[in-house]
């Protein structure tokens, strides 16, 4: 068996570096001789005796009683996730919007006051703004670079603070550590979206968030077949997220937990060259004449580079930038590429691009997008794994048609 802890200390678990965990983090949950975890693709489990299905409809988050409550191939990559992020535990979802929502409404009531970034993910921005409203939660929407003004939005009825960082579309950062510092005397829960920073390049728990959410739709599968989400918190509030998990339903598929599993296994390594690639193709930019501005918390021009050496590792994947051209050839760019991907989504091992402001056209006018930093000459890059020679290649080749 692999798992020797208890006689060879260096063997301990505690110890192991994230290559070690995503391939070892899980060791000992499967009980057959398969090396590799089982899809265990089953809606239900059978119990030998009354006693034992008594003790699986009863147990909160049996991995093997019902697959909305938890199934064993979900268990393996929690197992792994909980070791990265520094939590107790953690539990999956369908999506990254199902971590946050079912976590958010778990934990708030009518009554409830609630703080949440003026920049957010979309539809994290639409739960606080138009949902929780609906059900008599107060919702204060504060700058996230503004400590004083989220200390002063703080009620004696406040009872979590939403926060994520780096943020769309310019990669604002938000002091995890001093908003946390701010909320735990006063016994306000922080929850943090990590999606865009990977909890290789950052650990919010560590930095005294209590929940920090994910969606692994994005780097923890890192393939861009899959749509999960994760919660990485204590047993405690795990359990609280979980009743509302078995009432909302937004179950991950056994199959799309294994995908999850199996790209986890290569985690580090794909974080480790996207950070290469992405802070290399950056600063590259920032050297080119076409290229207006890059905003990429790796550079020393990101405003708050200091804060971003301070509580990440890393940089991650996605780079934002202004072209020297009008909307018409910013498209012309875009469409140009051809190792970048003209596509949504980021953290996977292929490149992707999207001109921000041609996705928002239909949903935002002119003076929403102005608000939301959005420019016409604007683009969002998530780098991959290629190799950075060609992307700078591609790059250049597309800047001379601006
Ligand atoms: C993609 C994303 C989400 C939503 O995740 P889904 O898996 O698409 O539901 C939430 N937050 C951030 C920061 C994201 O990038």
């Amino acid at each position: 068996m692999k798992n020797n802890s208890a006689s060879h200390p260096s063997c301990d678990p505690a110890s192991w570096h994230d290559e070690t965990c995503v391939l070892h983090g899980d060791a000992g949950l499967s009980t057959d001789s398969a090396l590799v975890a089982p899809i265990h693709y089953s809606a239900t489990f059978k119990a030998d005796d009354p006693q034992a299905f008594a003790e699986m409809a009863n147990v909160p988050r049996h991995p093997g009683f019902y697959t909305r409550y938890g199934n064993p191939t979900h268990e393996h990559v929690a197992a792994i996730l909980a070791k990265l992020e520094g939590t107790e535990t953690a539990l999956l979802t369908g999506s990254g919007m199902a971590a946050i929502s079912t976590t958010v409404l778990a934990l708030v009531s009518a009554g409830d006051h609630v703080i949440a970034q003026s920049r957010h993910y979309m539809s994290t921005t639409k739960l606080f703004e138009e949902v929780l409203v609906r059900f008599g939660v107060q919702v204060s929407i504060v700058e996230q670079t503004d400590l004083a003004a989220i200390e002063a939005a703080i009620r004696p009825n406040t009872r979590l603070i939403m926060l994520e960082s780096p943020v769309n579309p310019t990669l604002v950062l938000t002091d995890l550590a001093a908003v946390a510092a701010l909320a735990r005397p006063r016994g306000i829960l922080t929850v943090a979206d990590n999606t865009f920073a990977s909890p290789l390049n950052q650990q919010p728990h560590a930095l005294g968030i209590d929940i920090v959410l994910h969606s692994a739709t994005k780097y923890l599968g890192g393939h861009h077949d899959l749509t999960a989400g994760a919660v990485c918190c204590s047993a405690l509030h795990a359990e609280k997220i979980w009743r509302m998990h078995t009432t909302l339903g937004a179950v991950l598929s056994p199959m799309d937990a294994w995908l999850l599993l199996r790209g986890l296994r290569t985690l580090p390594l794909r974080v480790q060259r996207i950070n290469a690639n992405a802070l290399a193709l950056a600063q590259w930019l920032e050297a080119q004449p076409q290229v207006e501005q890059v905003f990429y918390p790796g550079l020393e021009s990101h405003p708050q580079h200091a804060l971003a050496q301070r509580q990440m590792t890393g940089y991650g994947a996605v780079i934002a930038f202004a072209v020297r051209g009008n909307f018409e050839a910013t498209s012309r760019f875009v469409a140009s590429l051809e190792l970048a991907t003209h596509a949504v989504s980021l953290g996977g091992v292929d490149s992707l691009i999207v001109h921000t402001a041609a996705m928002w056209a239909g949903t935002m006018n002119e003076a929403q997008m102005q608000a939301a930093d959005i420019a016409p000459n604007f683009v969002r890059m998530s780098v991959g794994v290629e190799h950075i020679d060609d992307l700078k290649a591609d790059m250049a080749r597309a800047l001379q048609k601006l």
